[in-house]
């Protein structure tokens, strides 16, 4: 069975390549649903079947919850219909099952059970930003978003990173297109200076003994 994709007309002007071209290409708005979505949860629906855990995500319903295997072919059976893989606890999907409805580009690929597959979500990290730095500085490739050292010269780890950063760059244009002050604060400094941060973040550790004490004057 072949999947086409249908490319808006639109686009083919821009350029010889196949949609894989510009960096910011703006993502699918069923992308943050999926990646909101809690999978494999049994199915109400089927509760006594083997293969019940719902693990699956139609782009053509994405108001839909995810749903199993009988669902889908109850329910989906002519829709595009993607199925999310397990990796230590972890959701990621098949680069084959999305790179043509999506732009991957930056996203960090791995090699699991050899197939290719993204993780759909930010993993949280050890000992949170101390240890993400020490494990960055080992790499010399990190998410741009949560600082997580990657494999290979992308630039996010997850596909939840990406959209992170394709949401805060859209919302700089917008607020800067408009004139008004710009609110984009907490999100740009979680994202943003990685790097700078891991140096200059002392303070934030000691908070134990000295209760709201501001160490500097304003
Ligand atoms: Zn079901
Ligand atoms: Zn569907
Ligand atoms: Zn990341």
């Amino acid at each position: 069975m072949m999947m086409r994709r249908v490319a808006p007309p639109a686009s083919a002007s821009e350029g010889a390549g196949d949609g894989v071209g510009g960096g910011s290409a703006p993502l699918p708005g069923w992308l943050e649903t999926l990646l909101s979505t809690r999978f494999f949860l049994a199915c109400g629906a089927h509760p006594a079947s083997p293969r019940n855990e719902c693990n699956m995500f139609c782009l053509d319903c994405p108001s839909s919850p995810a749903f199993c295997y009988y669902c889908r072919s109850h329910r989906h059976q002519s829709h595009r219909v993607i199925q999310i893989r397990r990796s230590s606890y972890h959701d990621v999907v098949r680069v084959t099952e999305v790179e043509d409805v999506l732009d991957i580009s930056g996203v960090q690929t791995y090699v699991i059970n050899s197939a290719k597959v993204l993780f759909l979500n930010e993993r949280p990290q050890p000992r949170g930003a101390g240890a993400a730095a020490g494990k960055a500085a080992a790499s010399p490739y990190n998410c741009e978003i949560c600082a997580r050292a990657l494999l290979d010269p992308f630039r996010f780890c997850s596909l939840g990173c990406k959209l992170v950063e394709t949401k805060t760059s859209g919302r700089r244009g917008a607020t800067a297109a408009a004139g008004g002050e710009v609110v984009v604060g907490g999100n740009e400094e979680a994202g943003g200076p990685s790097k700078s941060v891991a140096g200059a973040r002392p303070q934030g550790r000691r908070r134990k003994g000295i209760p709201q004490r501001a160490p500097f004057g304003s």
